[in-house]
Protein backbone atom coordinates (compact mmCIF):
# COMPACT_ATOMS: atom_id res chain seq x y z
CA UNK A 1 0.00 0.00 0.00
CA UNK A 2 1.36 3.78 -0.85
CA UNK A 3 0.33 6.23 1.32
CA UNK A 4 1.07 9.85 0.69
CA UNK A 5 0.46 13.23 2.40
CA UNK A 6 0.37 15.89 -0.02
CA UNK A 7 1.87 18.71 0.70
CA UNK A 8 -0.29 22.10 1.78
CA UNK A 9 2.48 24.81 0.21
CA UNK A 10 5.44 24.32 -1.49
CA UNK A 11 8.71 26.20 -0.96
CA UNK A 12 10.38 26.85 -4.52
CA UNK A 13 9.45 23.48 -5.91
CA UNK A 14 9.75 21.25 -2.31
CA UNK A 15 6.94 20.01 -0.24
CA UNK A 16 6.82 22.42 2.58
CA UNK A 17 6.67 20.77 6.11
CA UNK A 18 3.77 23.41 7.17
CA UNK A 19 0.84 21.25 7.20
CA UNK A 20 -2.58 23.66 6.68
CA UNK A 21 -4.49 20.80 5.25
CA UNK A 22 -5.11 17.55 4.86
CA UNK A 23 -5.07 14.79 2.56
CA UNK A 24 -3.71 11.63 2.05
CA UNK A 25 -3.94 9.79 -1.23
CA UNK A 26 -3.83 5.75 -1.05
CA UNK A 27 -2.27 4.05 -4.25
CA UNK A 28 -2.63 7.16 -6.37
CA UNK A 29 -6.20 5.90 -6.34
CA UNK A 30 -8.32 7.27 -3.50
CA UNK A 31 -8.67 10.04 -1.18
CA UNK A 32 -8.42 10.57 2.20
CA UNK A 33 -10.09 13.80 3.19
CA UNK A 34 -9.57 16.72 0.52
CA UNK A 35 -7.60 19.42 2.30
CA UNK A 36 -5.15 19.86 -0.39
CA UNK A 37 -6.59 17.82 -2.63
CA UNK A 38 -7.01 20.22 -5.74
CA UNK A 39 -3.97 22.00 -5.29
CA UNK A 40 -1.20 19.03 -4.40
CA UNK A 41 -2.08 16.26 -6.33
CA UNK A 42 0.06 15.16 -9.28
CA UNK A 43 -1.22 14.72 -13.03
CA UNK A 44 -1.66 11.16 -12.46
CA UNK A 45 -3.52 11.39 -9.12
CA UNK A 46 -5.60 13.88 -10.20
CA UNK A 47 -6.91 11.91 -13.35
CA UNK A 48 -7.33 8.87 -11.25
CA UNK A 49 -8.83 10.01 -7.96
CA UNK A 50 -11.96 9.81 -8.25
CA UNK A 51 -13.37 8.33 -4.70
CA UNK A 52 -13.30 10.55 -1.09
CA UNK A 53 -13.28 9.35 2.19
CA UNK A 54 -13.70 12.28 4.60
CA UNK A 55 -12.97 11.92 8.27
CA UNK A 56 -15.15 15.04 8.96
CA UNK A 57 -16.52 18.22 7.54
CA UNK A 58 -13.54 20.85 8.86
CA UNK A 59 -12.17 23.23 6.10
CA UNK A 60 -8.94 21.67 6.66
CA UNK A 61 -10.12 18.27 5.60
CA UNK A 62 -12.30 19.49 2.85
CA UNK A 63 -11.13 22.76 0.92
CA UNK A 64 -9.55 21.14 -2.17
CA UNK A 65 -13.02 19.36 -2.61
CA UNK A 66 -14.77 21.85 -4.22
CA UNK A 67 -11.71 23.14 -6.66
CA UNK A 68 -11.25 19.50 -7.04
CA UNK A 69 -14.56 18.83 -8.67
CA UNK A 70 -14.22 22.36 -10.34
CA UNK A 71 -11.36 21.35 -12.23
CA UNK A 72 -12.18 17.89 -13.63
CA UNK A 73 -15.87 19.04 -14.34
CA UNK A 74 -15.79 18.86 -18.15
CA UNK A 75 -13.48 15.99 -18.12
CA UNK A 76 -15.04 13.61 -15.59
CA UNK A 77 -16.59 10.27 -17.17
CA UNK A 78 -18.03 9.06 -13.69
CA UNK A 79 -18.91 11.23 -10.82
CA UNK A 80 -16.54 12.14 -7.87
CA UNK A 81 -17.82 9.93 -5.36
CA UNK A 82 -17.41 11.30 -1.96
CA UNK A 83 -17.89 8.90 1.37
CA UNK A 84 -18.77 10.17 4.51
CA UNK A 85 -21.49 9.94 7.26
CA UNK A 86 -24.71 11.61 6.97
CA UNK A 87 -23.95 14.50 9.30
CA UNK A 88 -20.35 15.45 7.32
CA UNK A 89 -22.65 15.12 4.22
CA UNK A 90 -25.41 17.09 5.75
CA UNK A 91 -22.48 19.95 6.60
CA UNK A 92 -21.34 19.98 2.94
CA UNK A 93 -24.59 20.62 0.88
CA UNK A 94 -25.49 22.69 3.67
CA UNK A 95 -22.70 24.97 4.31
CA UNK A 96 -20.54 24.72 0.93
CA UNK A 97 -22.37 23.34 -1.65
CA UNK A 98 -25.05 25.51 -1.42
CA UNK A 99 -24.68 27.75 -4.09
CA UNK A 100 -23.71 30.45 -2.05
CA UNK A 101 -20.26 28.93 -1.07
CA UNK A 102 -19.82 27.31 -3.73
CA UNK A 103 -21.92 25.60 -6.60
CA UNK A 104 -24.21 22.79 -5.69
CA UNK A 105 -22.01 19.95 -7.81
CA UNK A 106 -24.52 17.16 -6.46
CA UNK A 107 -27.21 18.99 -9.00
CA UNK A 108 -24.89 19.18 -11.94
CA UNK A 109 -24.22 17.53 -15.01
CA UNK A 110 -21.43 17.28 -17.26
CA UNK A 111 -21.99 15.67 -20.96
CA UNK A 112 -21.60 12.48 -19.44
CA UNK A 113 -23.35 12.48 -16.54
CA UNK A 114 -23.71 13.42 -12.57
CA UNK A 115 -20.31 15.00 -11.33
CA UNK A 116 -20.60 14.24 -7.67
CA UNK A 117 -22.66 11.32 -5.56
CA UNK A 118 -22.42 10.49 -2.08
CA UNK A 119 -22.45 7.10 -0.68
CA UNK A 120 -23.08 7.28 3.42
CA UNK A 121 -21.77 5.08 5.74
CA UNK A 122 -22.31 4.41 9.22
CA UNK A 123 -20.07 4.67 12.25
CA UNK A 124 -19.01 1.97 12.43
CA UNK A 125 -20.07 0.27 9.28
CA UNK A 126 -17.23 -1.01 6.93
CA UNK A 127 -17.22 -0.15 3.78
CA UNK A 128 -15.43 -0.78 0.74
CA UNK A 129 -13.98 1.50 -2.22
CA UNK A 130 -11.69 0.01 -5.11
CA UNK A 131 -9.51 -2.56 -3.81
CA UNK A 132 -9.83 -1.11 0.04
CA UNK A 133 -11.38 -1.83 2.99
CA UNK A 134 -12.61 0.86 5.48
CA UNK A 135 -13.70 0.72 9.31
CA UNK A 136 -14.92 3.61 10.19
CA UNK A 137 -14.51 4.15 14.62
CA UNK A 138 -15.55 7.26 15.88
CA UNK A 139 -13.08 9.97 17.25
CA UNK A 140 -13.32 12.39 19.92
CA UNK A 141 -13.17 16.04 18.20
CA UNK A 142 -15.53 19.05 18.36
CA UNK A 143 -18.24 17.66 14.79
CA UNK A 144 -19.23 14.42 14.26
CA UNK A 145 -15.83 12.45 13.34
CA UNK A 146 -14.39 9.36 12.50
CA UNK A 147 -10.85 7.57 12.20
CA UNK A 148 -10.27 4.78 9.98
CA UNK A 149 -8.65 0.80 9.79
CA UNK A 150 -7.60 0.87 6.29
CA UNK A 151 -6.70 -2.66 4.21
CA UNK A 152 -6.14 -3.77 0.87
CA UNK A 153 -6.28 -7.44 2.16
CA UNK A 154 -2.35 -7.81 2.72
CA UNK A 155 -1.76 -4.06 4.69
CA UNK A 156 -4.14 -2.60 7.34
CA UNK A 157 -2.83 0.85 8.77
CA UNK A 158 -5.20 3.04 11.08
CA UNK A 159 -6.24 6.61 10.73
CA UNK A 160 -7.13 8.50 13.85
CA UNK A 161 -8.47 11.67 11.63
CA UNK A 162 -8.49 15.12 14.12
CA UNK A 163 -8.79 13.61 17.66
CA UNK A 164 -8.86 14.71 21.43
CA UNK A 165 -8.36 11.08 23.99
CA UNK A 166 -10.60 8.41 22.81
CA UNK A 167 -10.65 4.68 23.64
CA UNK A 168 -12.95 3.02 20.57
CA UNK A 169 -10.19 3.61 18.32
CA UNK A 170 -7.95 1.80 20.26
CA UNK A 171 -10.30 -0.97 21.19
CA UNK A 172 -10.19 -1.00 17.56
CA UNK A 173 -6.36 -1.38 16.98
CA UNK A 174 -5.90 -3.63 19.89
CA UNK A 175 -8.08 -6.25 18.51
CA UNK A 176 -6.72 -5.93 15.42
CA UNK A 177 -4.42 -8.47 14.09
CA UNK A 178 -1.19 -7.27 12.26
CA UNK A 179 -1.23 -3.41 12.03
CA UNK A 180 1.83 -1.58 9.63
CA UNK A 181 1.35 2.01 10.42
CA UNK A 182 -0.88 4.26 13.09
CA UNK A 183 -1.63 8.18 11.67
CA UNK A 184 -1.97 9.80 14.80
CA UNK A 185 -2.99 13.19 15.00
CA UNK A 186 -1.07 16.15 17.40
CA UNK A 187 -2.36 19.67 16.20
CA UNK A 188 -0.76 21.80 19.16
CA UNK A 189 2.26 22.02 21.51
CA UNK A 190 1.80 21.68 25.52
CA UNK A 191 1.62 24.72 26.61
CA UNK A 192 -1.67 25.22 24.49
CA UNK A 193 -3.00 22.12 26.80
CA UNK A 194 -6.62 24.35 27.05
CA UNK A 195 -7.23 25.39 23.39
CA UNK A 196 -6.36 21.76 23.04
CA UNK A 197 -9.18 20.78 25.15
CA UNK A 198 -11.88 23.26 24.17
CA UNK A 199 -10.74 22.28 20.16
CA UNK A 200 -10.67 18.60 20.80
CA UNK A 201 -6.95 18.27 19.57
CA UNK A 202 -3.99 16.16 21.22
CA UNK A 203 -0.42 17.49 22.62
CA UNK A 204 2.50 15.25 23.05
CA UNK A 205 1.23 15.30 26.86
CA UNK A 206 -1.96 13.98 25.76
CA UNK A 207 -0.68 12.02 23.25
CA UNK A 208 1.74 10.42 25.66
CA UNK A 209 -1.78 9.25 27.49
CA UNK A 210 -3.49 7.97 24.39
CA UNK A 211 -0.59 5.78 23.55
CA UNK A 212 -0.45 4.00 26.81
CA UNK A 213 -3.71 2.56 25.49
CA UNK A 214 -2.18 1.20 22.59
CA UNK A 215 -1.23 -2.74 22.69
CA UNK A 216 0.41 -3.04 18.84
CA UNK A 217 3.83 -2.45 18.31
CA UNK A 218 4.06 -0.94 15.02
CA UNK A 219 5.25 2.39 13.53
CA UNK A 220 3.01 5.65 14.72
CA UNK A 221 3.32 8.64 12.35
CA UNK A 222 1.97 12.11 14.03
CA UNK A 223 0.33 14.13 11.52
CA UNK A 224 -1.67 17.11 11.68
CA UNK A 225 0.82 19.47 13.31
CA UNK A 226 -0.55 23.20 13.21
CA UNK A 227 2.17 24.90 11.00
CA UNK A 228 2.91 28.04 13.72
CA UNK A 229 3.15 25.42 16.53
CA UNK A 230 5.33 22.76 14.44
CA UNK A 231 9.07 23.50 15.96
CA UNK A 232 7.27 23.18 19.87
CA UNK A 233 5.51 20.05 18.96
CA UNK A 234 8.36 18.39 16.93
CA UNK A 235 10.68 18.98 19.94
CA UNK A 236 8.12 17.70 22.67
CA UNK A 237 7.40 14.78 21.09
CA UNK A 238 11.13 14.26 21.01
CA UNK A 239 11.29 14.62 24.54
CA UNK A 240 8.42 11.99 24.69
CA UNK A 241 11.31 8.89 24.10
CA UNK A 242 8.49 7.05 21.86
CA UNK A 243 10.74 4.85 20.09
CA UNK A 244 8.06 3.91 17.57
CA UNK A 245 7.18 7.50 17.04
CA UNK A 246 8.28 9.39 14.19
CA UNK A 247 6.83 12.85 12.59
CA UNK A 248 5.18 11.91 8.70
CA UNK A 249 7.18 13.67 6.05
CA UNK A 250 4.87 15.91 3.91
CA UNK A 251 4.57 14.62 0.58
CA UNK A 252 7.03 11.61 0.84
CA UNK A 253 5.08 8.44 -0.80
CA UNK A 254 5.55 5.22 1.41
CA UNK A 255 4.97 1.98 0.82
CA UNK A 256 3.37 -0.29 3.42
ZN1 LIG B 1 -11.02 19.10 12.66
Amino acid sequence: MKLQLLPSTFDAETASLRQHLTCFVIDDLIAIDAGSLAMAASPLQLQRIRDVVLTHAHLDHIAGLPLFIDDLFSSLSEPVTIYATEPVMQTLERDIFNWSVYPRFSELSNANGPVLKYSTFGEAERFTVKHLTFQPVPVNHKVPSTGFLVSDGRTTIALSGDTAEMDGFWNLINSTGDLAAIFLECAFPNELEELARVSHHLTPRRMKLELEKCERSCPIFVVNLKPMYRDSIVKQLAELNEPDLTILQVGKAYDF
